[in-house]
């Protein structure tokens, strides 16, 4: 399967040396999801790239979108697919996590189903297209309540080689941290799971973007491209660190929740990351390390309910 097999079923050309824009309709839904295909002078490797699962993530946006209005089809060698964003109806209703025709975090129901709700039907089309790459990028950044530094996070679900090249561009992206992970229901993981590599980028938070975190992010990714061979130029090589995992604290109750430490800082096991309080202030749980490390991110919203995620130590 190649995406000019699926694409131009949707009016992308598939000539080579063009680019052409539309959209990508999701079948049963009235989600339109913008995009650009990039088919380059020369055959080569066939990626896809994806920025929005997450509508409130904005560096990852305007980042896909610039990357698809700036990469010149003569210089690539192989296919680019940019899906800029994927879930619209979460970006127009300036949503975090979820998706506002269902409530699903489009992000925890990959691979889809063909005939589920909206969010099962956008992760199932985009699957569509991931079986059909031979590498997939997803950008994210921190959510609208989410604070984090750089980091990059790929699937040890595929084994072997797919692993290796996974884990080889992660570093390519020159993020400060690298984290395998086994989580199968991402957008990654279930791309991984069905034997295509690739990674989830995380940078950017809490509701804001700047040009600068987008020319960081652009330049991030142009290396990646140039790593797997589809872009010309010198591939730059940075320091990063392997996290042994990432170990995520989840909120066992709803209320306030109070961070007591920093991004990046350094964490001991059975320290007291924070707490959740009711809204009469008093204390319901603390939360404490349970392994030794460094916090990638921190939850900044006041609000918590059950289940949400509230950190994540990084285990070096
Ligand atoms: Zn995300």
């Amino acid at each position: 399967m190649t995406f000019d097999s699926i694409l131009s079923a949707y009016g992308f050309a598939t000539t080579q040396g063009t680019k052409s824009q539309g959209f990508i309709a999701v079948e049963g839904t009235p989600v339109k999801m913008p995009a650009t295909l990039i088919v380059g002078a020369q055959p080569g490797k066939q990626i896809l790239i994806t920025g929005g699962v997450h509508g409130g993530e904005y560096p990852c946006i305007e980042t896909a979108i610039q990357l698809a209005k700036t990469i010149d089809p003569k210089k690539v060698k192989g296919t680019i697919l940019v899906i800029h964003p994927v879930n619209v109806p979460a970006f127009l209703a300036k949503l975090q996590y979820y998706g506002p025709y269902d409530g699903k975090n489009l992000n925890r129901v990959f691979p889809g189903k063909a005939t589920g709700t909206v969010s099962e039907r956008i992760a199932y089309t985009v699957h569509q297209l991931q079986l059909a790459a031979d590498f997939y990028i997803d950008l994210h950044g921190g959510d609208i309540h989410e604070s984090l530094v750089p980091f990059v996070i790929y699937s040890n679900l595929g084994g072997g080689e797919i692993t290796e090249q996974s884990k080889a561009a992660s570093a390519a992206l020159g993020f400060p941290y690298v984290v395998g992970s086994v989580s199968d229901n991402g957008s990654m993981g279930a791309a991984a799971k069905a034997g295509t590599p690739g990674f989830l980028a995380e940078l950017g938070q809490c509701g804001r973007w700047s040009k600068e975190e987008v020319e960081q992010y652009i330049d991030a990714t142009s290396n990646v491209l140039r790593s797997l061979g589809v872009m010309e130029g010198t591939i730059k090589s940075s320091e990063v660190t392997f996290l042994k995992k990432m170990a995520v604290m989840t909120a066992e109750d709803e209320g306030c929740w109070y961070a007591f430490k920093n991004l990046e800082e350094k964490v001991k096991k059975g320290e007291v990351l924070g707490e959740i309080r009711d809204f009469f202030g008093n204390v319901l749980r603390e939360y404490k390390a349970e392994e030794d490390g460094v916090l990638l991110y921190v939850v900044t919203s006041l609000a918590i309910t059950k289940g949400d995620p509230l950190t994540a130590i990084g285990v070096v």
